[in-house]
């Protein structure tokens, strides 16, 4: 559920692709923030401050928290593994705006989730463990297609983390596209380095920024970004002025990606048909998997059958069953008698994909 912290309505955006996707999720109840106990204590006289200071506390929640029912706590665990992020129980203790100063003063350590678990971001990240120049070409390659990215938790032997904050939230599935996209201009294997969201449907979760670092060989160092004075309020007043990206923009290249992609799976298809076809041996030669878009049904793979299609029918694109290997297939419309042979299959197939 879409869960704002600072209690403003979604964005037109949202609403639209929201609606789309189930019209019960909006209105939702919006938990207040306990903005009274939540007061971050920094010792600063002035009120002007005070008010800026606070006002960029709330924007830094604002930004990070794509939802308040999750969030999980990085404790020490000292296994041969070192140390991982435990998981704190749902709704028990929700995001709050103490929690956050808790986490600013050092007390606890919040790492947040990277969508809001209906498949969309208020932000997207890379995470470099490495010593290397990964984080640093990605950030090249943003700027230069007109981005802001932010660099934070920079430390001796390991580059940190860089966080594309965007005005409105965007579909999980895109900013995969996007990541695809920028490190390909980057020229860098994508596996690499991590980039969240992870996924469109599983949790994942970062650190939040200017928190401490749990890991012993940390030496409790923060997570600051670059560019602002080493303190709180600093880098929370800095944060707040810095631009948010277009998530518009984001989208437009993500299309573009996907069009690349659904290109290039068309091409290896039909260079595959075309081997396919030089060699005129059994049906078994043929890699069926990849010339369809199938799923995985039980101990089988459905699929919708090109022959059934031609003739408009196999709408729910299931008479086309498949062997788990991939190497048997038949259509079962007209039950045992085959109405569709499977070499007809094959030939409408490469017919489809000349
Ligand atoms: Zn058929």
């Amino acid at each position: 559920m879409w869960q704002s912290p600072d209690n403003s309505s979604p964005p037109q955006h949202l609403m639209t692709l929201m609606t789309q996707h189930d019209a019960t999720i909006f209105p939702c109840v919006i938990p207040q923030m306990e903005e009274a106990q939540g007061e971050l204590a920094l010792d600063d006289s002035n009120d002007a401050r005070k008010r800026t200071l606070s006002k960029s506390f709330s924007g830094f929640i604002s930004a990070f928290i794509n939802r308040t029912d999750v969030w999980f706590q990085q404790a020490v665990y000292r296994d041969k593994f070192g140390c991982f992020c435990k998981k704190v129980a749902n709704g028990a203790d929700p995001v709050s705006r103490r929690l956050i100063v808790n986490h600013l003063s050092g007390d606890i350590t919040v790492c947040v989730p990277a969508t809001n678990g209906e498949g969309l971001a208020k932000w997207c990240a890379w995470d470099s463990d490495l010593d290397s120049d990964h984080l640093a070409r990605i950030a090249a390659v943003l700027v230069a297609i007109g981005f802001h990215p932010l660099k934070e938790g920079r430390r001796e032997g390991r580059e940190g983390h860089m966080w594309l904050m965007l005005d409105v939230p965007a579909p999980a599935a895109d900013l995969l596209l996007f990541n695809r996209l920028v490190c390909s201009y980057a020229e860098i294997d994508r596996n690499a380095l991590e980039f969240f969201p992870k996924s469109v449907n599983k949790l994942s979760q970062l650190r939040l920024p200017l928190g401490v670092h749990r890991k012993p060989e940390a030496n409790h160092q923060r997570g600051w970004f670059d560019g602002a004075p080493k303190s709180i309020a600093e880098q929370l007043i800095w944060f707040a002025a810095q631009p948010k990206n277009s998530t518009e923009r984001v989208q437009r290249l993500a299309n573009a990606q996907r069009i690349a992609e659904a290109n290039a799976l068309r091409q290896a298809r039909k260079k595959r048909v075309r081997r396919f076809a030089n060699r005129v041996g059994s049906l078994e030669a043929i890699d069926i998997l990849s010339l369809v878009d199938a799923r995985r049904v039980g101990d089988e793979f459905y699929a919708q059958c090109p022959a059934c299609a031609a003739e408009g029918h196999d709408r729910h694109a299931d008479n086309l069953r498949i062997s788990a290997d991939g190497k048997k297939f038949c259509c079962v419309f007209g039950g045992p008698a085959a109405t569709h042979k499977s070499r007809e299959i094959v030939r409408i197939l490469s017919k489809e994909n000349r």
